[in-house]
């Protein structure tokens, strides 16, 4: 039968699913014995595993940090890696944030789109493929994962005990197909300020940002002398990969500072330095650093979080660079520029890029099938954000937001629309087929 017909026979298994895997508030919790992530995300993982069963696949559980549902055989193995995990609801919701209730045909929680939605359309789509005529020349395995909201402390695990695929997908994020996602590294630029010298400063101490991969919007200074009121500046926050959708108040700060407190001290010029090396520049240039490929355009730098105090200061920066650069060049270019500055420079983070050319199989693949399911002829896309993608050695995420969609993971009022879990479900099970014939 054709995978779109088993696909509809399915509908109501998965949309059930679905609403039955959101209603579990799988956000994270205190680990236990075999539950790292807490009980709730255990029930998930248990949930999605038993389903697996259910429906005929090989399962398992891989100590409770992630779990694989599997069919097929072959040398080759396909991963599908989703997470079961979710971000805590935040207030205002509509429905309730737990309760997968639909509305006006859309299925409503936390976890909907962010990507519980996409891992049972994942699921079913296996099983479509399973129960057509089409060649499985490979293994597919559906890889569920605990831990993605947090600190990928699941696919550490993972990959530690379970082989790495020879390629795979991963729906928590976009289609048509993410190609090249910009790396990633968080840095600290500290100095130490030498005894009596910061003594001098009119300034007590700075703060700003809590996140280096957000715009800060507020920033605070505190000045010597008991009747003096604290200098604040308010921006407006962004993401950290898109530093020129927001106002920095930390560079705000360091521009107000600049006119007329700043001396001739270690704790001044390390804010005069910070001034003039990044300032209100987003891309980079004053660290030298203002790269950029015909991949993935130019880096972005957001200068996230300040703290400075009569001892030392320190901030840190988020750096989303070009594809065809290396985490080394840049740690090199920067280290360059802050010569004499006597700044120290310390890499909190890395995430190295992500990128398939646009003639990778795999990416070639996964544009056509969606061509010829949607009707949309769209190019690959590159991000400055990381997908969960990244985990896999060979691997783009593929969906599960359709072009043009609202933006809703993480936000309230998730939902995903049923039409929409279930085209995702026709979309994988076309691809799975194409991957593995
Ligand atoms: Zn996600």
């Amino acid at each position: 039968m054709a995978l779109n017909k088993i696909i509809d026979l399915y509908r109501e298994k998965l949309i059930k699913s679905t609403q039955e895997l959101v209603s579990i508030p799988s956000t994270k919790g205190e680990g236990k014995e075999s539950m790292p992530f807490g009980e709730e995300i255990n029930k998930a993982l248990e949930y999605a595993l038993k389903l697996g069963e259910e429906l005929g696949f090989l399962v398992g559980n891989v100590d409770g940090y992630a779990g694989f549902i599997e069919f097929g055989h072959g040398d080759e193995t396909l991963a599908i890696l989703a997470h079961l995990d979710v971000v805590p609801a935040g207030e205002g919701w509509t429905y309730p944030p737990f309760g997968g209730q639909i509305h006006d045909n859309k299925l409503y929680g936390r976890g909907a789109i962010d990507d519980k939605g996409p891992a049972m359309a994942a699921l079913f789509a296996m099983k479509a493929v399973m129960e057509s005529s089409a060649p499985v020349n490979k293994k597919v395995r559906l890889i569920l994962g605990t831990d993605e909201e947090s600190g990928w402390e699941d696919m550490d695990y993972y990959f530690k005990k379970q082989p790495m695929p020879d390629f795979g997908i991963t729906p928590d994020a976009n289609y048509p197909v993410i190609h090249a996602e910009k790396g990633i590294m968080h840095i600290e630029l500290y100095k130490e300020f030498s005894k009596g010298q910061a003594d001098k400063s009119d300034i007590l101490s700075i703060k700003g940002g809590s996140r280096a991969n957000m715009v800060p919007d507020s920033c605070i200074c505190y000045l010597k002398g008991e009747d003096k009121e604290p200098v604040t500046t308010e921006g407006v926050s962004a993401h950290g990969s898109m530093p020129e959708k927001g106002e920095n108040a930390i560079s705000k700060m360091l521009d107000l500072l600049s006119h007329d407190r700043l001396g001739d001290n270690d704790l001044d010029r390390f804010l005069a330095d910070l001034g003039r090396l990044i300032g209100f520049d987003t891309k980079g240039k004053g660290l030298g650093i203002n790269y950029s490929d015909d991949v993935s355009g130019h880096l972005t730098l957001n200068l996230g979080v300040i703290d400075v105090d009569r001892e030392g200061g320190k901030a840190i920066i988020d750096i989303r660079y070009p594809v065809k650069y290396k985490e080394e060049e840049i740690i090199e270019a920067i280290e360059q520029n802050l010569d004499t500055s006597g700044i120290g420079i310390r890499l909190v983070h890395g995430q190295k890029p992500l990128y398939l050319p646009k003639d990778h199989f795999l990416v070639k693949t996964l544009g056509r099938v969606y061509r010829e399911q949607t009707g949309q002829d769209l190019e690959p896309l590159t991000i400055g954000g990381g997908t969960y993608a990244r985990a896999l050695e060979t691997g783009v995420a593929f969906g599960a937001v359709f072009p043009g969609k609202a933006e809703l993971a993480h936000q309230k009022d998730e939902y995903i629309e049923i039409d929409d879990l279930i085209l995702n479900a026709k979309i994988y099970a076309h691809a799975i087929a194409e991957l593995v014939k």
